[in-house]
């Protein structure tokens, strides 16, 4: 990504993405003015040699409010490829295992990804739509030690696009959308699933692909159709496409008593995609739910404080906490997120302290409030 000289001069005087950044707060030696420097003034072969490339969480946070529009995260993400090439490598998080099940869905391989659907609901093989789960088949074994169920959320949003009387195509030969690995720096793998994923919905005959999941939405809206270009379907976030049919569905609701509740803005969902309203539109359209805002929201949100299972520090945890506490400040008694990994990231940051505050994604909630039956 070439900067403009008009941008460089600039920067080199500014410093509102230091100081806008979560990890710059937690580590006073991270600074992404300063990474910029030293890649467009000093020396860039050195810059990919530091492990602070890694420690960004590309929140976007700096981008938001850049003054002169330097998209950081991504022009960081381009440092990450050259470093990664040099052998400067991240330090995944749980010894790997999601690095390595992405990589193995790039070969030829049988999964069993849609087992959890049978009970669960309706779905076909082909036709206009096709429920892009993502990785929840493998978040719900890897993360059980958390007494979550990823595919809770799941299994939610088949039985409400099942109550739409939509059956989606739901797929075994599905991949990891790449958004890690991209992330990460590894394009070479991120291109590999990307055209498998290609292949997959084109069978399926698809004209929607509906994510529940920003990453996923987010790549292939931006990064999917930067590498194939005008893609041959609509690409959908959840939340929007509920809140647009919202009327036509006719929803009625069960009691669940009134209850108060807090929205996280995933960065993907929010400051990336300026997505903001439609899952509040949602959670406001509950009969007996009442949203309260928590501080920093909408574009303001904080980062749920890891990224692409990477570099998961005290700073993580710290931004986490920090969170969890500003969740617990407006009173609500549950935490509602729009991202499986948020969802993981803020509960894990729980185990082993006092607090204790259900985050709960809004699909599941969403479900537990409709009458599905
Ligand atoms: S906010 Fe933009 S111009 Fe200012 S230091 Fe950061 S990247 Fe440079
Ligand atoms: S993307 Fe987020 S974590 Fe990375 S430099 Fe910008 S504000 Fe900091």
């Amino acid at each position: 990504m070439q900067l403009t000289q008009h941008q460089i001069d600039y920067c080199m005087e500014c410093g509102v993405c230091t100081g806008s950044c979560p990890v710059s707060r937690n580590w006073s030696e991270f600074s992404p003015r300063q990474i910029i420097k030293r890649t467009c003034i000093e020396n860039p072969e050195e810059v990919t040699k530091r492990r602070e490339l890694w420690q960004c969480l590309s929140c976007g946070r700096c981008y938001s409010r850049c003054p002169v529009e330097i998209d950081f995260p991504e022009f960081n993400r381009q440092q990450r490829v050259a470093a990664r090439l040099q052998g400067n490598l991240p330090q995944e998080s749980h010894h790997g295992v999601m690095q390595t099940i992405s990589l193995l869905q790039t070969a030829k391989l049988t999964q069993s990804r849609t087992a959890w659907a049978r009970d669960a609901g309706k779905f076909s093989d082909k036709g206009d739509y096709f429920y892009f789960v993502g990785c929840l088949p493998y978040f719900e074994v890897t993360f059980r030690y958390l007494n979550l169920s990823p595919l809770t959320s799941a299994k939610s949003v088949l039985k409400i696009l099942n109550k739409m009387g939509i059956e989606p195509v739901i797929s075994n030969e599905e991949r990891c959308c790449g958004h890690d690995a991209l992330w990460s720096g590894d394009e070479e793998k991120f291109e590999k699933l990307a055209k498998l994923n290609m292949e997959v919905i084109a069978a399926s005959g698809a004209k929607t692909v509906i994510f529940s999941c920003p990453e996923g939405y987010f790549t292939f809206k931006n990064n999917y159709a930067k590498l194939f270009g005008n893609l041959p379907f609509e690409v959908v976030y959840l939340t929007e496409f509920l809140a647009k049919e919202w009327n036509n569905a006719n929803f009625t609701f069960s009691g669940n008593g009134s209850s108060s509740v807090t929205f996280h803005d995933p960065c993907r969902l929010g400051r990336l995609s300026g997505l903001y309203e439609s899952p509040r539109k949602l959670l406001a359209n509950l009969p007996e739910t009442k949203l309260v805002e928590m501080e920093r929201s909408l574009i303001n949100a904080q980062c749920c404080g890891t990224s692409a299972w990477m570099e998961c520090s005290s700073c993580s945890k710290s931004t986490q906490v920090e969170r969890i506490n500003e969740a617990r400040d407006t009173g609500a008694g549950t935490l509602i997120t729009a991202c499986p990994k948020c969802q993981i990231h803020l509960t894990c940051a729980q185990q082993g302290t006092d607090l204790n505050l259900p985050v709960k994604d809004i699909f599941t909630y969403l479900a537990e409030r409709i009458k599905l039956d």
